[in-house]
């Protein structure tokens, strides 16, 4: 009788679960949602995960990998650690304020400015964003050095990245700096990534529900493309949505994300 119940009991229980069975990434960058994800610990070698407290440090387990795989990459080139900002939630799904995509596990944005001093919790919750475009004069302030210069090139030559949203003149001081390296493609202009850049991954194989983002133009974009972002600098001035951002998510996505 009681092995019956048992049946019965499983059968309900995995009804009730979502049809996706291990770590995945579903739906779109900007209309989607995670299963199994795992959470950045908030400090390892060469990063700190900031603003713990919003618990936005969940991603697919290649994100995590690459985060800290990149983490020891800095260290080895005894560069500072980074500070590691919005990843996703938990089960993934649009964030409550803030930007629209990081809804898969699949993208991050790591700060560009150093860690402050002291890095206790207390501290990393309540630490300020460094701007590195002055935006009067529309161009790089001081704080852009070769450190923020190879932490965005060490960040960008991991063949997982898709692509990292970078301010345009951010991009146009890497063209600068690297001329033609091919990882230079995966550096996309991008208004509003001046303080910080973001990380977006390839959906990873076997992910038949993650929807990848079109491949951008072959090259390195440092020309015609970057120069049409350099002149328009319209989008510098525009603030972020002031009406939560509430897409229609995914049909496995929609009882496991609570919108
Ligand atoms: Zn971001």
């Amino acid at each position: 009788m009681s092995k019956w119940l048992g049946i019965v009991g499983f059968t309900l229980l995995t009804s009730l679960m979502p049809s996706v069975a291990s770590a995945q990434a579903v739906g779109g960058y900007a209309a989607g949602c995670q299963f199994d994800a795992q959470a950045l610990p908030e400090n390892g070698p060469g990063f700190h995960v900031i603003r713990a407290s919003r618990a936005r440090f969940y991603g697919q387990p290649t994100l995590i990998n690459y985060l800290q795989s990149l983490g020891h990459k800095l260290e080895q080139a005894q560069l500072p650690p980074m500070l590691v900002a919005d990843i996703a939630m938990e089960r993934g799904g649009p964030f409550a304020y803030g930007h629209r995509s990081h809804q898969t596990g699949l993208d991050a944005d790591i700060w560009l400015r150093t860690p402050p001093k002291q890095t206790s919790p207390r501290q990393l919750e309540k630490v300020a964003a460094v701007d590195m475009v002055d935006h009067s004069l529309y161009i790089l302030t001081p704080q852009f050095k070769d450190q923020q210069r190879q932490l965005i090139s060490l960040a960008a030559q991991d063949p997982r990245v898709s692509r990292i949203f970078v301010h345009p003149l951010i991009k146009q001081a890497m063209c600068k700096a690297y001329g033609d390296a091919a990882w230079l493609n995966r550096l996309r202009p991008w208004f509003g990534h001046s303080s910080h850049f973001h990380v977006r991954l390839h959906c990873p194989p076997g992910d038949t529900h993650c929807e990848p983002q079109a491949q951008a133009a072959p090259g390195t974009g440092c020309g015609s493309e970057l120069a049409s972002w350099i002149n328009d600098k319209s989008g510098t001035l525009s603030g972020g949505a002031s009406k939560p951002y509430r897409p229609t998510l995914p049909q496995q996505c929609q009882r496991w994300v609570k919108q």
